[in-house]
């Protein structure tokens, strides 16, 4: 036998599982992809580089070539209305191994100028080419980022220990995401109790491997259950941050919510939920015995 105290996370209203998607780049074909995610009611993260914003141009890697023309700094409040901006980089410069002034410019200067367009604090970052080292690592908690993605796929549904290395579930062309998609829809294991899909890509590949249809296939399948919470990269960190700042005490019969944001709570083996509302101390239930 064993005892589980109600200290253990749910996503908002309760709910156990979360899909959320973050494209990388910034082109053109984002404005599709958003058509898509909006007639599905889904939330993207896009991840902007600054620097290179209104640029033309062509990426011959993969099948074709195709667009990569990026999105006008006029218009990415408009384009990405309803969604998050990220910072991707101000030049999607390679800055492993560079000097620190220089890593800390190109986190910054992007930061600066997309929270110009966007008009509200960015924090979110995904590196470019999937790849970081120390020194990017510390140049970005400097420039108050408060989660980084990067391309190393998990092929599961956990939350990330450190944000600032956050790896996705999968890309949306890996072979797994049909046997993913199934495997998250139909889990009800209570290991791990809350459970995360995260996927990844850019909106440019969809011209390469003309699978419109097939992400299209995907997003509708996934969408639309009471269950899941459709959410950006920004809304599941500022949510898990918020969980991470309460205060249990010691018998875990209380807990204090010092943030302004309302968290809901569950336990092992429960199906009971208690909502701990922003600078509230709430009386937990007594544990669940398993
Ligand atoms: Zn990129």
């Amino acid at each position: 036998m064993s005892l589980q105290t109600h200290d253990r996370l749910l996503w908002p209203k309760g709910k156990r599982k979360a899909f959320t998607l973050s494209y990388d780049d910034g082109v053109t074909q984002d404005i599709r992809f958003i058509e898509m995610l909006n007639k599905y009611k889904l939330k993207g993260t896009f991840n902007l580089n600054s620097g290179l914003l209104g640029q033309p141009g062509v990426i011959t890697i993969g099948r074709k070539p195709v667009t990569h023309n990026k999105v006008c700094p006029e218009d990415v409040k408009s384009i990405y209305a309803g969604h998050e901006v990220a910072s991707h980089g101000l030049y999607h410069a390679t800055i492993c191994d560079s000097d620190p002034a220089r890593c800390l410019n190109e986190i910054l200067a992007c930061r600066k100028e997309l929270e110009r367009l966007e008009g509200y604090p960015i924090t979110g970052y995904a590196y470019a080419f999937g790849a970081y080292d120390n020194t990017v690592l510390q140049a970005l908690r400097i420039c108050g980022i408060t989660y980084a993605r990067t391309i190393k796929p998990t092929y599961a549904f956990t939350l990330p220990e450190n944000f600032l290395i956050w790896n996705p579930t999968c890309h949306h062309d890996d072979e797994m995401l049909p046997e993913l998609i199934e495997k998250f829809l139909n889990d009800t294991s209570p290991f791990p109790m809350l459970k995360l899909f995260y996927v990844w890509g850019h909106c440019y590949e969809f011209d390469q491997n003309d699978n419109w249809d097939v992400m299209e296939h995907f997003l509708k399948k996934i969408a639309g259950y009471e269950d899941i919470w459709y959410a950006t990269n920004n809304e599941i960190e500022r949510y898990v941050s918020a969980y991470r700042k309460l205060v249990f005490s010691v018998d875990g019969s209380v807990v204090y919510n010092p943030t302004c944001t309302a968290v809901w709570l569950g336990a092992i083996g429960s199906d009971c939920v208690t909502e701990v509302g922003p600078g509230c101390v709430t009386e937990l239930p007594d544990p669940a015995i398993l």
